[in-house]
């Protein structure tokens, strides 16, 4: 169908030049706009058969897809999209180019690197945020360490409320699983600075933390997120060296993939190169395991569930096992468009709501529908934040701020509306 038959698939096709981060030069990424079932299907062969990583779903006439190409592969696809007449452009000519210029554009600007919520911010900068946080507002802010990750940083927890936060109603939120998402982790980040500062100076901050204990861990998985800023910028899983390890060369497992329900079921991936890889074990990863003891320690107190990532503009409920609907459903979707309103409502950006496996795709072994089927955790959801498949993973720093802002409307009108 692509006549891309003659191109030998080399499993990593990636350089790395000065044996650090690794190279994306002459990688392009297209931005596709499908049309028709058969330009759905047209995408799907390109990942499916020859390994192009597609940034987003292809799974709406009309949403663009964002299509990454290693150098070998651009001349045959983009013959073929042109001889099927498929709409698309070029997002990025040169992918490294991208990658360079957003480190330029996010690297500190001092000595000692203070948190700036209009661009990315890395590894160290938000620690000194997350302590900080807690050290300076002990009244409302409580630091735990929900684990350690595979290279035992710890994975932290801000516990916010006013009071004994131990005996109220609590919400978790959890961002940042997937290493390459960065977007979510700015807006973790932005979520634990406003509820912790503003609280007794905004009134909808202090009268939600006077009501809940807020538990959200910013970055779930560090070890991804360092290795997004030192090497690969498009690392999405863990750094875990699996017991099945696959000739020593693939790291890493999709810890959103690897809790236990339905573990390596649909829209998983045994093979530990894959970006879904599920791990050997459900919970073979301390990431998902952290999170996980923490849902375990919060027991019937936990009201509701959020797991934040990027990107699609996709508010999203269980399952992503089943196309069938929970119970619930349809106070999953009041609680969720009140939501998906207010997010709408500061910018105009839209959001669709539904389950995972209807909207996105089927997946196995996600955060949510643990919370969701085996914690009895009846309000809980998946967010894919910013955009809809122009920049992706790589928001222009003009709309991180908005974007942070936005969500943090979001998620407390569906607070309130619980
Ligand atoms: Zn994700």
């Amino acid at each position: 169908m692509l006549g891309l038959r003659a191109c030998v698939l080399v499993l990593c096709t990636i350089v790395v030049t000065n044996a650090k981060f690794v190279d994306y030069s002459g990688h392009k990424v297209l931005s596709v706009t499908p049309k028709t079932e058969a330009d759905l299907e047209f995408l799907h062969k390109l990942r499916d058969d020859y390994s192009v990583d597609l940034w987003n779903e292809p799974k709406y006439s009309g949403v663009p897809v964002m299509t990454h190409l290693r150098p070998e592969l651009i001349d045959a696809v983009e013959d073929a999209l042109t001889d099927n007449k498929i709409e698309f452009d070029v997002a990025y000519h040169d992918l490294q180019t991208v990658i360079d210029s957003e480190r330029v554009m996010n690297a500190p600007s001092s000595q000692a690197p203070v948190f700036n919520f209009g661009i990315y911010n890395e590894y160290n900068t938000l620690v000194n945020l997350i302590e900080n946080l807690a050290k300076n507002y002990s009244n409302v802010a409580k630091l735990e360490t929900a684990g350690k990750s595979y290279e035992n940083r710890p994975i932290y927890a801000l516990k916010i409320s006013s009071g004994d936060g131990s005996k109220k109603p609590a919400i978790m939120m959890e961002c940042g699983i997937h290493a390459r998402e960065w977007t979510s982790v700015a807006v973790g980040a932005y979520l634990v600075n406003k509820l912790i500062t503003q609280y007794g100076k905004d009134d909808q901050v202090t009268r939600l933390v006077d009501k809940y204990e807020f538990n959200i861990i910013v970055e779930s998985n560090p070890d991804g997120y360092v290795y997004t800023w030192t090497t690969d910028r498009l690392w999405r899983k863990t750094r875990s060296r699996s017991s099945i390890d696959w000739l020593g060369v693939c790291r890493g497992t999709d810890a959103n993939r690897n809790f236990d329900i339905e573990h390596c079921g649909v829209g998983t991936s045994r093979k530990p190169c894959d970006e879904i890889y599920c791990g050997d074990r459900p919970f073979s990863e301390n990431e998902s395991r952290a999170i996980r003891d923490m849902l375990i320690a919060l027991g019937s107190r936990l009201k509701a569930y959020f797991s934040i990532h990027a990107f699609s503009q996709l508010w999203m409920t269980p399952f992503g096992t089943t196309k069938k609907l929970p119970n619930n459903y349809n106070e999953l979707t009041r609680i969720g468009n009140a939501g998906v309103a207010a997010l709408a409502k500061r910018y105009g950006t839209q959001y669709k709501l539904g389950s995972i496996a209807n909207i996105i795709y089927e997946a196995a072994g996600s955060s949510v529908d643990y919370a969701y089927v085996k914690h009895n955790i009846s309000i809980a959801y998946a967010l894919e934040l910013r955009d809809t498949g122009r920049r992706g993973f790589f928001l222009n720093p003009k709309d991180i701020l908005p974007t942070c802002e936005e969500t943090f409307d979001g998620l407390m009108a569906s607070v309130e509306a619980l």
